[in-house]
């Protein structure tokens, strides 16, 4: 039986592997289908669905939307996106100028407590569109500003450390709109990981359309509480490893499977979302 994973990030965001090194991890891993979801873009869309369909696997082209509810950091997944939809395209685009100014912004308080690191070491290392505070990490780390990742975080970078700058985030309400007007599926990422429990009635009211039990972060514990929480508001259930490639540690990718049945029950939704579309044109 095929199984899934529902949430990787490639070069286009923060993670480390190319569009063809994650499809080829994932056939090797026996995986019969992949959604990208790197954060607010879907640039590297096109080119993984390509190795995909060589590979003979299954893609679905997505993305991990930062967004917030009631000052609550919650990340939305949007699957079977149509990335070259206009109003999500120039969405995105603001996004990534957000993105953009804040490493200026996180440079200059780094440059600030007096340690030497150029915004355009930054933007190099990252060559990418939609960057963030790994790549911060990783050029301190290649410029040996610093010792590890880990520590950047720790010392400079994570909420509350002298190099943390708020990002502006785009409303969950209009993050699930937003999906939904791209023809995706909006599902909660990570509950476990933002703590966003006491919203979720509100994101379900909002159209919220599934959410991610299975998660490298997430305990057994944890994942049995989002299956009861996915039935309780019949939300699809999903699933993935959050990998980042060697952006942090060893590569995630093979640590969530996601089973098949909730994978032909996405399918299922996908369908059932386009013939509602279709019959109100
Ligand atoms: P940003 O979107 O710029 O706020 O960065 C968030 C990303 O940083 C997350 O998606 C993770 O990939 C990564 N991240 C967050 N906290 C840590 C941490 N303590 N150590 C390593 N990576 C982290
Ligand atoms: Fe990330
Ligand atoms: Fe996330
Ligand atoms: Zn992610």
């Amino acid at each position: 039986m095929k199984f899934a994973d529902l949430h990787l990030h490639t070069q286009f965001s923060d993670g480390t592997f190319t569009p063809e090194e994650l499809a080829e991890r994932a056939y090797k891993l026996g995986f019969g289908t992949i959604a990208l979801t790197d954060h607010d873009t879907v640039e590297g869309c096109a080119r993984t669905a390509i190795a995909c369909a060589a590979a003979g696997m299954d893609f679905i082209p997505g993305s991990e939307l930062t967004a917030e509810h009631e000052d609550t950091e919650v990340h939305i997944l949007g699957y079977f996106l149509d990335t070259e939809n206009p109003t999500l395209l120039a969405r995105l685009a603001k996004f990534q100028a957000v993105r953009q100014n804040r490493i200026h912004e996180m440079v200059a308080a780094l440059n600030k407590l007096g340690i030497p690191l150029k915004a355009e070491s930054v933007f190099a290392l990252a060559n990418c569109k939609s960057p963030g505070r790994p790549h911060v990490a990783r050029t301190l780390v290649k410029e040996k500003l610093i010792g590890n990742l880990d520590e950047a975080f720790e010392k400079y970078l994570k909420k509350g450390r002298p190099a943390w700058v708020p990002k502006t985030k785009m409303s969950a309400l209009e993050a699930v709109e937003l999906i939904h007007q791209s023809g995706g599926l909006a599902v909660i990422a990570h509950p476990g990981l933002n703590r966003t429990d006491d919203i979720i009635p509100d994101l379900v009211d909002a159209g919220m359309d599934g959410i991610e039990c299975f998660h490298t972060k997430h305990s057994t514990v944890m994942s049995e509480r989002y299956l009861e929480i996915a039935e309780k508001y019949e939300l699809l259930v999903t699933g993935g490893s959050d990998c980042h490639g060697f952006s942090k540690k060893a590569p995630l990718i093979g640590t969530v499977k996601l089973p098949h049945e909730h994978i032909e029950k996405l399918y299922a939704a996908k369908k059932a979302a386009d013939a509602k579309r279709a019959a109100r044109k």
